[in-house]
């Protein structure tokens, strides 16, 4: 919403006023986006779910066969790629044999978006979507309406699994400004009645007005939350530190966008009690995969399939590596092996999940791919939060790294924080992540987001390092 043209013109309005053009705003998304399409696809999902293995595999390989020959009869950029191969899609008759293919790196993208439209499309019938990516450099591209619907019928049937439907009224902690940054005084908050939803901002969850905003989540009965970890933890923190108890506790916390860090889910789940549940997407809507009530994540396996490239075998049968996603429905703008950014560890085929779903697996994702700290010995590291995990004094924290043998601890102290918790952390990072790497602090009253709205926990600036944009577009900020 802050980006849009008439935001400028919507901030000047009375609250009233304001709270009138979100009213037509949620009607009219409402009535384009859960319309009769959206729900017979919401229907087909809680059936496709408990396909079989091999239901699962026929449908993947079959909508994969109509989606090569499209791209190799229609799409330049695929034509030309599998032509050079001598590559013929009756060679891609199932989701192994896409290994064939190379990947669609983001520069790609960049280099390409006019010989990646099918020849068939017609542009106005295709919604354009553009990323913020971390690098100022965005990323422009189309996604046909289907896909559109699936992506977020998709999203609502993770929500269904935890008992939630488009009627139950919920609270969406976000970025996107939808209540004025300017704003002082209550209503902190936008009512969006017809999508059953509330809207609150990351900017106004602060040290003043954080009581306003739980009386106002205690005085209404919401039944989940969705948010960024770092926002909903933001607001836990602060309410906890001014002894305010949140009453009317939401069932479930419905998170995305960031991976949730353990000091954060810890401090989340003391303050609401609620059940914290994730899903991993991205506005290319190649790929999606949601946790289930055992927190395992899910392929959704009906948008897109997910591989892992450049792979490390773990010893448990599991493999860590970049993610590439393979998308079935757009046809008109095809995203096959598209490297969407960030590591994952995929389970080991042979272990399946109690709750009953076929689907392929997936552990987590570890972070951006290119968000890594590189150590003197040579070692990537990805994940610092064990680091933090018992350094209780410090509110948030971030690494960046900008030369190598060196990184920059940035910090938001809490208010007990001393010498004594810089020397634990200074301590922590020799022990576990480097004995030789050089840590300077440096202590910030907030961590800055990235223009995207996102929290980076680790950031690499390292010059002469190929970078993609980041990965954005998820349920958490609708
Ligand atoms: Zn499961």
């Amino acid at each position: 919403m802050s980006s849009h043209p008439l935001f400028g013109l919507y901030k000047r309005l009375p609250v009233w006023m304001q709270s009138q053009a979100c009213w037509i705003y949620g009607y009219n998304f409402s009535r384009r986006q859960y319309d009769k399409f959206y729900f017979q696809k919401l229907e087909w999902l809680l059936e496709s779910e408990r396909w079989s293995a091999s239901e699962i595999e026929a449908y993947q390989n079959e909508r994969l066969r109509g989606l090569i020959k499209e791209a190799y009869n229609d799409v330049l950029y695929y034509h030309e790629i599998m032509y050079r191969l001598k590559l013929r899609p009756s060679d891609i008759k199932s989701v192994n044999d896409l290994q064939k293919l190379p990947v669609l790196k983001k520069e790609d993208l960049r280099g390409n978006s006019n010989k990646l439209v099918s020849r068939n499309a017609d542009k106005k019938r295709l919604l354009f979507r553009h990323t913020s990516g971390t690098t100022g450099k965005s990323l422009h591209f189309y996604v046909n309406r289907e896909t559109d619907t699936l992506q977020w019928a998709i999203w609502w049937r993770h929500r269904n699994r935890f008992g939630m439907t488009n009627d139950s009224w919920h609270v969406n902690f976000r970025a996107h400004l939808l209540v004025p940054a300017e704003q002082e005084k209550i209503p902190l908050w936008r009512w969006v009645t017809p999508l059953r939803q509330v809207v609150i901002n990351v900017q106004h969850i602060t040290q003043p007005k954080i009581r306003y905003l739980i009386d106002f989540l205690n005085e209404n009965c919401f039944e989940f939350y969705t948010a960024y970890p770092s926002i909903i933890h933001n607001l836990a923190f602060l309410a906890a530190r001014n002894g305010l108890a949140l009453k009317n506790r939401p069932r479930v916390i419905f998170m995305g966008c960031e991976n949730t860090l353990d000091f954060q889910r810890s401090c989340i789940e003391e303050f609401t009690g609620a059940q914290i549940t994730d899903q991993y997407g991205f506005s290319e809507a190649c790929g999606n995969a949601s946790e289930c009530e055992h927190g395992l994540y899910h392929e959704d396996f009906e948008l897109g399939t997910i591989e892992s490239v450049e792979s490390e075998a773990l010893s448990d049968g599991r493999v860590k590596g970049k993610i590439v996603c393979t998308g079935f429905t757009c046809h008109e703008f095809p995203f096959i092996r598209y490297e969407v950014g960030d590591i994952g560890v995929l389970e080991n085929p042979d272990v399946t999940c109690k709750c009953g779903r076929q689907s392929k697996l997936i552990v987590g994702i570890e972070g951006r791919q290119d968000d890594y700290v590189i150590t003197p010995e040579g070692r990537r590291i990805m994940r610092f939060d064990y680091i933090f995990k018992d350094a209780q004094n410090c509110m948030e924290s971030q690494i960046v790294q900008k030369k190598l043998g060196q990184i920059l601890v940035y910090i938001v102290q809490r208010s007990n924080y001393s010498q004594k918790d810089e020397n634990f952390i200074r301590e922590e990072i020799k022990k576990w992540i480097s004995p030789s790497l050089k840590v300077k602090f440096v202590y910030v009253h907030e961590i800055e987001r990235e223009p995207n709205g996102k929290f980076r926990a680790v950031k690499s600036l390292l010059k002469n390092k190929a970078k993609g944009g980041a990965s954005s577009g998820c349920a958490c900020e609708n």
